[in-house]
């Protein structure tokens, strides 16, 4: 049996942060863009003021992008597939202050908690030492395990379902 249960509950913890905060950040935006670009459209209308109209709507826009990306870094990070974009993402996230900077203290706490489990992504652990060669590999990530093996030690997949 495994010892290596908690295998990615870093990451996961930081996925559902993530996702939290994008979709919180992507409420705001789409609300906020709404508001500017109305406001800029507004502007639009008066001679002279069509460069605030403009900066008024790319502000909406670059919010709403920036949550999407917040959101698609929450997925990657529960996937545990690509640790440099879910740590980019929560980065970004800290810019989206959605619900009044809840999207941002959220990105900030997912941030600390990739940062930290950059193991989870990758698989590579130092304290944990590799099993003697067995010939046997996991189908999922084709990692040597032991031949008694019924979870995945590196990865956590179960064999018996
Ligand atoms: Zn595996």
């Amino acid at each position: 049996m495994s010892e290596r249960k908690n295998n990615g509950s870093m990451s996961t913890a930081a996925g559902i942060l993530l996702i939290i905060a994008g979709i919180m950040a992507l409420i705001t935006w789409v609300v906020a863009g709404f508001l500017l670009g109305t406001v800029g459209l507004g502007l639009s209308m008066v001679p002279g003021a069509e460069g605030a109209a403009t900066i008024l709507i790319v502000c909406g826009v670059i919010g709403v992008i920036l949550s999407i990306l917040t959101l698609l870094g929450g997925i990657s990070a529960l996937q545990k597939k690509s640790w440099k974009f879910a740590l980019a993402a929560s980065i970004i996230g800290l810019f989206t202050i959605g619900f009044y900077f809840i999207s941002s203290i959220l990105s900030l706490i997912a941030l600390i908690l990739i940062a930290i489990s950059k193991q989870e992504f990758y698989g590579e652990d130092s304290s944990y030492t590799e099993p003697a060669t067995t010939g046997r590999v996991c189908p999922n990530c084709g990692r040597p395990i032991p031949m008694d093996a019924q979870v995945c030690p590196y990865c956590g997949k179960n064999f018996k379902e």
